[in-house]
């Protein structure tokens, strides 16, 4: 079992990623494959007017401000936009590809966090019109379902809260626990870099491996979007996915070749 993460940044496209995942499922890879949709949301947001609003809290960490207009443009982005144009390119290639997001039958639980904290101007506010949060919970019952009878789940954000409310949440993440609860062989997380870099953006500084008790210094790496990749690489392996690679999805036959190792490898 593989479960591989599809990112959205400049420069990836879905054909490489597509063509790659017809294949293997032809040769009888079980595989799920999970996508976010923050680029797109953003590409939304500004062509309907609504303009992208970022949260920084106090450590730091940047993310998007969702609230009540932004969640809708979320899903529309997620759901309407990227899941769309990922099951299409499989169909295409004859995959039994079905969509499905987070809330479909409950897949994703997380929780919303009811308060967050974000500096503005040097000066701390809490903010509560937030619809955010993180998995902890992976009903698999469906995706299992869908493979046994040949279907390939293709997953998309949001994930519901505790309260039954749809919340932006973080593929990446969402793909480790996914990868966890489906006890799956493989994570493979694609973006369009070659892998965790050293000193970003020189590729040449590309690091093949981390081990467990590496993670450390390689989270203080990572800057930006790529922290939440090495998040998720860690909280994989944590929960008994016995080999996570970050690799590039510009390549010819991304998943193939992360799996055979080419990338960061976390094991
Ligand atoms: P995606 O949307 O494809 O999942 P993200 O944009 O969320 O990807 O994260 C990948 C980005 O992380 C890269 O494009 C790069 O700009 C950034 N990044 C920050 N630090 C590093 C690093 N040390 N190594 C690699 N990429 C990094």
């Amino acid at each position: 079992m593989i479960v591989a993460k599809i990112g959205g940044a400049a420069g990836i496209s879905h054909d490489a990623f597509c063509a790659d995942a017809a294949a293997l499922i032809e040769g009888g890879q079980r595989l799920v494959i999970v996508h976010g949709g923050s680029d797109a949301t953003t590409t939304l947001a500004r062509s309907l007017g609504h303009e992208p609003k970022f949260i920084t809290s106090p450590s730091g960490h940047t993310s998007r401000h969702t609230d009540a207009r932004t969640l809708e443009i979320f899903q529309m982005a997620c759901r309407g936009v990227v899941n769309q144009s990922l099951v299409l390119g499989l169909v295409r290639r004859g995959v039994r590809a079905v969509g499905i997001s987070g809330i479909d039958a409950a897949l994703w639980r997380g929780t919303r966090k009811s308060a967050v904290r974000a500096v503005e101007d040097g000066r701390t506010r809490i903010i509560r019109d937030d619809f955010s949060g993180t998995v902890d919970r992976v009903e698999t019952t469906l995706l299992s379902t869908l493979l046994d009878a040949g279907f390939t789940p293709v997953i998309s954000p949001p994930a519901l809260s505790e309260n039954n409310e749809p919340i932006n949440t973080d593929a990446d993440r969402a793909a480790a626990r996914t990868a966890a609860a489906l006890h799956a062989d493989s994570l493979v997380l694609l973006s369009n870099v070659t892998g965790l870099l050293r000193a970003f953006p020189d590729e040449s500084t590309l690091i093949k491996g981390v081990s467990i008790d590496r993670m450390d210094e390689a989270e203080s790496l990572a800057q930006g979007r790529m922290k939440n990749k090495v998040l998720a690489a860690r909280e994989a392996i944590l929960a008994g996915v016995p080999r996570v690679v970050i690799a590039d999805a510009r390549a010819i036959d991304p998943i193939s070749r992360a799996v055979r190792g080419v990338g960061t490898v976390f094991a």
